[in-house]
């Protein structure tokens, strides 16, 4: 998959299927809104995307 760290996503939570923006960053996690599931987790640069990516925003 291309480098998407930095970049807005829209994804799809797989535990509760809630849609949301989410800005995929360097470090830290994102969780969802919604039922707290972790759907993105970034270490040491490397972005991994825990649920579906709909599609990239920019
Ligand atoms: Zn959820």
């Amino acid at each position: 998959m291309s480098d998407i760290t930095g970049k807005f996503l829209k994804v799809k939570c797989k535990k509760c299927n809630n849609e949301q923006n989410i800005y995929n960053k360097a470090a830290g996690e994102v969780k969802c809104l919604v039922c707290q599931e972790t759907l993105a987790r970034n270490t040491g640069g490397n972005s991994e995307i825990m649920t579906t990516v709909l599609r990239v925003l920019n």
